[in-house]
């Protein structure tokens, strides 16, 4: 049950494995916050609620910030907080996230599990379009200066997107782009692909750019870069100058 539909569409992992993976290890351990606060929002936004990452994928995003020590991150495409409540839980006391979405009614749905955690002191929420804050950032003091970005907002962006926070992520930290692996589309010709699930038209419009981008990834010399194949594809890029 607790599969989400994205997770049914995904041709990321074996079904089985997936559900394995999420109902024997990830639910179990899922702080009650967390918990609270997908249930609402598989509540108010129905379909839209796989906007959120799943379980398993914000428990090893919490485990990196915790092995990198993490105190400044960003978080670019908030929705109703999960991956934000995830990673607030997981800096120390000191920490800060600049957390960006133009969706100020999607934040507050998730706000009051983030005050009930205790950890809205280390979010500072900004409703805007991120590129206006990106270059505010840039144009600041804050070059060079993030230890983690998580870019999780329109995919067709991405590129514009990366430009700016290479700017802002300092020597060694990392940039994680969210959904990189689109459903599992960008390894399977259309026909394929349909063989074994049915993907809606705009899922196809976006997998080109989700294509260039992961390929502009794969060889550019700036970063080293990583494609994981956890919820729908997470790639972390370490910026090496
Ligand atoms: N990271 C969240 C999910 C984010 S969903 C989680 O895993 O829980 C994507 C969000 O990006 C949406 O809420 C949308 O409003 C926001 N978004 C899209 N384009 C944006 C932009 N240019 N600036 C700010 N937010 C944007
Ligand atoms: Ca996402």
């Amino acid at each position: 049950m607790a599969v989400s539909s994205l997770n049914n569409k995904s041709l990321i992992v074996h079904g089985p494995i997936l559900e394995y993976i999420l109902e024997e290890n990830a639910y179990p351990k899922e702080h009650e916050q967390l918990k609270e606060l997908r249930e609402i929002t598989v509540k108010k936004y129905e379909k839209k609620s796989v906007m959120n990452v799943p379980v398993d994928e914000a428990q090893f995003l919490s485990m990196l910030l915790k092995i990198m020590n993490a105190k400044k991150t960003m978080e670019i495409g908030v929705f109703t907080g999960y991956s934000l409540l995830a990673t607030a839980l997981a800096l120390p006391d000191d920490g800060q996230i600049t957390a960006i979405d133009l969706d100020i009614e999607a934040y507050e749905t998730g706000l009051p599990f983030i005050q009930k955690a205790g950890v809205e002191h280390k979010i500072n929420f900004i409703q805007s379009d991120a590129f206006v804050v990106l270059n505010d950032l840039i144009n600041g003091e804050e070059k060079s200066s993030f230890d983690f970005i998580f870019v999780d907002a329109q995919k067709e962006d991405n590129m514009k997107f990366h430009e700016k926070v290479m700017e802002l992520v300092k020597m060694g930290g990392i940039i994680a782009y969210d959904n990189t692996l689109w459903l599992g589309s960008v390894a399977y010709k259309q026909h394929e692909y349909e063989k074994h699930s049915k993907m809606p038209e705009s899922v196809w419009r976006n997998r080109d750019y989700v294509i260039r981008f992961n390929s502009f990834l794969a060889s550019n010399p700036q970063i080293e870069s990583s494609v994981l194949s956890i919820g729908d594809g997470l790639t972390l890029c370490r910026r090496l100058y």
